[in-house]
């Protein structure tokens, strides 16, 4: 308990003499969860306006048929709205992530049919790249996990699997099995992440090239979603990268 509210800083090497300054970490700790409350609440409140502005774009834009100038205007507009119901989204994830009122909820998940799922909704975004998503686990695996969070991870890894590959290029899903663990692996044959990047990828907002997340409808905290949801189900994340070739995410998650 003491661990939690005290950080310890021992002053001096002398045997004998030594300070020893408490700070009490309460009023920082209060501040912090402010914080995380005010961000979750401000995106909760967002959410319906937005829906209702890109049911209003959308309607207008099919009003709009015959005025190829207001149409182009209102396409990009509700691209910009895209992005905000994803970002909106994104900011409730990391906060469900970080919040202790959200306990891990462990049930069994069928994992072929899981990620199979989670392919076929982004089958739309994969053809219009030309991407092929293969999915080579064996049909009769069960892992017991937390749904949401394992989803959040999937879905964030296949997303961008299939959004930095090069058009016509392919995806990998497969499962590795250990004795007290197992291994998910995304792999692609896209543009890789350059190494100087790599130690700040799973960073909030962090992109190696911001206008080309922006422009495919990255908000740059996907990668702080699966860290983030890996650990929370006391897994680790891996990632291997060669420039040019491909970027392979391992996820180890516990067996239990
Ligand atoms: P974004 O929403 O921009 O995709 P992420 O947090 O998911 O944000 O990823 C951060 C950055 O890492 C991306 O902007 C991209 O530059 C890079 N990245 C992530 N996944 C891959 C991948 N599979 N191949 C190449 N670059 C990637």
């Amino acid at each position: 308990k003491i661990k939690d509210r005290y950080v310890q800083i021992i002053f001096g090497s002398d045997m004998d003499e030594k300070v020893l300054l408490l700070i009490d970490l309460t009023p920082m700790k209060k501040y912090e969860n402010l914080k995380k409350d005010f961000i979750a609440n401000v995106s909760h409140e967002l959410k319906t306006p937005v829906a209702t502005m890109k049911l209003l774009l959308e309607t207008l834009e099919e009003e709009c048929k015959d005025k190829p100038q207001a149409e182009k205007f209102l396409r990009k507009a509700i691209e910009r709205v895209n992005y905000m119901e994803q970002l909106i989204e994104d900011l409730i994830t990391l906060s469900m992530l970080e919040s202790v009122n959200f306990p891990v909820k462990i049930t069994t998940v069928k994992l072929k049919p899981f990620i199979e799922k989670i392919v076929h909704d982004l089958s739309e975004f994969a053809e219009k790249r030309k991407i092929t998503v293969k999915v080579e686990i064996p049909d009769n695996i069960s892992i017991k996990i937390d749904e949401k969070m394992f989803h959040a991870i999937m879905k964030n890894l296949i997303d961008n699997a299939i959004k930095y590959n090069k058009e016509g290029g392919s995806v990998e899903i497969a499962f590795k099995e250990y004795t007290n663990e197992i291994e998910i692996s995304v792999c692609d044959t896209g543009q890789g992440i350059p190494c100087s990047h790599i130690p700040f990828i799973f960073e909030r907002f962090y992109r190696v090239e911001r206008s080309r997340s922006r422009k495919l409808g990255g908000t740059g905290l996907g990668l702080s979603i699966v860290k983030l949801a890996t650990e929370r189900l006391k897994g680790k994340v891996e990632l291997e990268s060669e420039e040019g070739k491909g970027t392979c995410f391992r996820i180890y998650l516990p067996k239990c």
